[in-house]
Protein backbone atom coordinates (compact mmCIF):
# COMPACT_ATOMS: atom_id res chain seq x y z
CA UNK A 1 0.00 0.00 0.00
CA UNK A 2 1.25 3.57 -0.90
CA UNK A 3 1.80 5.79 1.73
CA UNK A 4 0.18 9.11 -0.15
CA UNK A 5 -2.48 10.30 1.45
CA UNK A 6 -5.52 10.42 -0.45
CA UNK A 7 -8.00 12.57 0.79
CA UNK A 8 -12.01 11.71 0.87
CA UNK A 9 -13.71 15.67 0.57
CA UNK A 10 -17.62 15.39 1.16
CA UNK A 11 -19.39 18.65 0.07
CA UNK A 12 -21.70 20.34 2.90
CA UNK A 13 -22.99 23.72 3.69
CA UNK A 14 -22.35 26.06 6.73
CA UNK A 15 -25.36 27.47 7.77
CA UNK A 16 -24.45 30.68 10.61
CA UNK A 17 -26.82 33.05 12.30
CA UNK A 18 -24.84 35.79 14.13
CA UNK A 19 -26.02 39.47 15.08
CA UNK A 20 -23.95 42.53 15.08
CA UNK A 21 -24.19 45.49 16.98
CA UNK A 22 -24.28 49.31 15.98
CA UNK A 23 -22.56 50.53 18.62
CA UNK A 24 -22.55 53.89 19.73
CA UNK A 25 -24.36 54.83 16.48
CA UNK A 26 -27.12 52.53 17.56
CA UNK A 27 -29.83 55.85 18.04
CA UNK A 28 -29.44 56.40 14.67
CA UNK A 29 -30.92 53.22 13.55
CA UNK A 30 -33.64 52.84 16.25
CA UNK A 31 -34.65 56.13 16.17
CA UNK A 32 -34.91 55.82 12.30
CA UNK A 33 -36.64 52.51 12.80
CA UNK A 34 -39.17 53.33 15.50
CA UNK A 35 -39.54 57.26 14.84
CA UNK A 36 -38.09 57.97 11.18
CA UNK A 37 -35.75 60.31 12.86
CA UNK A 38 -32.89 60.64 10.79
CA UNK A 39 -30.06 61.87 13.72
CA UNK A 40 -26.95 63.71 12.99
CA UNK A 41 -24.39 64.87 15.67
CA UNK A 42 -23.37 68.81 16.68
CA UNK A 43 -20.30 68.85 17.88
CA UNK A 44 -20.48 70.66 21.80
CA UNK A 45 -18.02 72.96 20.66
CA UNK A 46 -17.88 74.52 17.00
CA UNK A 47 -21.48 73.15 16.47
CA UNK A 48 -20.54 71.66 12.89
CA UNK A 49 -23.60 68.97 12.09
CA UNK A 50 -22.08 65.85 10.88
CA UNK A 51 -24.04 63.48 9.05
CA UNK A 52 -23.59 60.63 9.65
CA UNK A 53 -22.95 61.30 12.87
CA UNK A 54 -20.12 60.46 14.48
CA UNK A 55 -19.14 60.56 18.15
CA UNK A 56 -17.07 63.52 18.56
CA UNK A 57 -16.48 65.88 16.39
CA UNK A 58 -13.45 65.15 13.57
CA UNK A 59 -12.50 68.63 13.29
CA UNK A 60 -12.23 69.97 17.42
CA UNK A 61 -11.41 65.87 19.08
CA UNK A 62 -15.05 66.80 21.54
CA UNK A 63 -17.97 65.09 22.05
CA UNK A 64 -20.60 65.47 20.13
CA UNK A 65 -24.31 65.52 20.67
CA UNK A 66 -27.21 63.97 18.68
CA UNK A 67 -29.42 66.41 16.33
CA UNK A 68 -32.24 65.54 13.98
CA UNK A 69 -32.07 66.86 10.71
CA UNK A 70 -34.82 67.18 8.01
CA UNK A 71 -35.70 64.61 5.43
CA UNK A 72 -35.16 66.86 2.61
CA UNK A 73 -31.65 67.97 1.60
CA UNK A 74 -29.68 68.80 -1.92
CA UNK A 75 -27.35 66.25 -3.80
CA UNK A 76 -23.91 67.82 -3.91
CA UNK A 77 -22.48 64.38 -6.16
CA UNK A 78 -23.76 61.52 -7.79
CA UNK A 79 -23.37 59.07 -9.92
CA UNK A 80 -26.26 55.87 -11.83
CA UNK A 81 -25.55 52.18 -10.17
CA UNK A 82 -25.26 49.44 -13.72
CA UNK A 83 -23.87 46.74 -11.18
CA UNK A 84 -24.15 46.05 -7.63
CA UNK A 85 -24.84 43.42 -5.15
CA UNK A 86 -27.62 40.96 -4.72
CA UNK A 87 -29.47 42.83 -2.46
CA UNK A 88 -30.27 45.86 -4.78
CA UNK A 89 -30.14 44.02 -8.29
CA UNK A 90 -34.19 44.24 -9.05
CA UNK A 91 -33.11 47.84 -8.54
CA UNK A 92 -31.15 48.74 -11.30
CA UNK A 93 -30.39 51.41 -12.15
CA UNK A 94 -30.48 53.36 -9.94
CA UNK A 95 -28.87 56.61 -8.52
CA UNK A 96 -26.34 56.75 -5.49
CA UNK A 97 -25.39 60.50 -4.39
CA UNK A 98 -23.76 62.62 -1.44
CA UNK A 99 -27.02 64.00 0.05
CA UNK A 100 -26.32 67.02 2.49
CA UNK A 101 -29.72 67.24 4.29
CA UNK A 102 -31.18 70.11 5.77
CA UNK A 103 -29.80 71.35 8.72
CA UNK A 104 -26.38 69.19 8.12
CA UNK A 105 -22.87 70.53 7.54
CA UNK A 106 -21.62 66.99 5.84
CA UNK A 107 -23.06 65.16 3.41
CA UNK A 108 -24.75 60.86 3.75
CA UNK A 109 -24.24 58.39 1.01
CA UNK A 110 -28.02 56.99 0.14
CA UNK A 111 -29.27 55.46 -2.79
CA UNK A 112 -31.41 58.14 -5.18
CA UNK A 113 -34.34 56.10 -6.93
CA UNK A 114 -36.57 57.99 -9.72
CA UNK A 115 -39.29 56.35 -11.37
CA UNK A 116 -37.13 57.79 -14.25
CA UNK A 117 -33.75 58.42 -13.61
CA UNK A 118 -31.57 60.01 -15.94
CA UNK A 119 -28.94 61.78 -15.08
CA UNK A 120 -30.27 65.34 -14.90
CA UNK A 121 -32.80 64.16 -12.42
CA UNK A 122 -30.51 63.33 -9.94
CA UNK A 123 -27.32 66.54 -10.61
CA UNK A 124 -25.85 68.33 -8.29
CA UNK A 125 -27.80 71.13 -6.77
CA UNK A 126 -30.86 68.78 -7.36
CA UNK A 127 -33.61 68.86 -4.07
CA UNK A 128 -34.38 65.46 -2.69
CA UNK A 129 -36.75 63.96 0.24
CA UNK A 130 -36.74 60.83 2.43
CA UNK A 131 -39.29 58.09 1.46
CA UNK A 132 -38.98 55.06 4.10
CA UNK A 133 -40.31 51.61 4.00
CA UNK A 134 -43.26 51.10 5.80
CA UNK A 135 -41.65 47.76 7.21
CA UNK A 136 -38.37 49.05 8.80
CA UNK A 137 -35.16 46.94 10.87
CA UNK A 138 -33.35 49.53 11.95
CA UNK A 139 -30.91 49.66 8.56
CA UNK A 140 -29.81 52.08 6.14
CA UNK A 141 -31.82 50.18 3.94
CA UNK A 142 -34.82 51.84 5.69
CA UNK A 143 -35.05 54.65 3.69
CA UNK A 144 -34.26 55.86 0.45
CA UNK A 145 -34.03 59.71 -1.27
CA UNK A 146 -36.70 60.55 -4.27
CA UNK A 147 -36.37 63.50 -6.29
CA UNK A 148 -38.61 66.43 -4.36
CA UNK A 149 -41.65 66.06 -7.44
CA UNK A 150 -41.84 62.52 -7.16
CA UNK A 151 -42.06 62.19 -3.51
CA UNK A 152 -46.22 61.96 -3.19
CA UNK A 153 -45.93 59.21 -5.53
CA UNK A 154 -43.52 57.52 -3.92
CA UNK A 155 -45.14 57.25 -0.24
CA UNK A 156 -48.29 56.47 -2.29
CA UNK A 157 -46.79 52.96 -2.48
CA UNK A 158 -48.22 50.25 -0.83
CA UNK A 159 -44.12 49.58 0.99
CA UNK A 160 -43.21 53.01 1.38
CA UNK A 161 -44.20 55.99 3.38
CA UNK A 162 -43.33 59.51 4.12
CA UNK A 163 -41.62 60.51 7.70
CA UNK A 164 -42.66 64.63 8.01
ZN1 LIG B 1 -16.29 70.79 16.42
Amino acid sequence: MSDKIQAHEIRDIIKINYKYTMGGQSKFFLELMKNKKILGAKCTKCGKVWMPPRIHCSDCFVPADWYEVKHTGTIEVSTIVWYTTSAFIENIPYGTAYVRLDGADTALLQGIFSENLVPSKIKKGKRVKAVFQKEREGKMTDFFFVPEDEYERWISKAEFEGGE
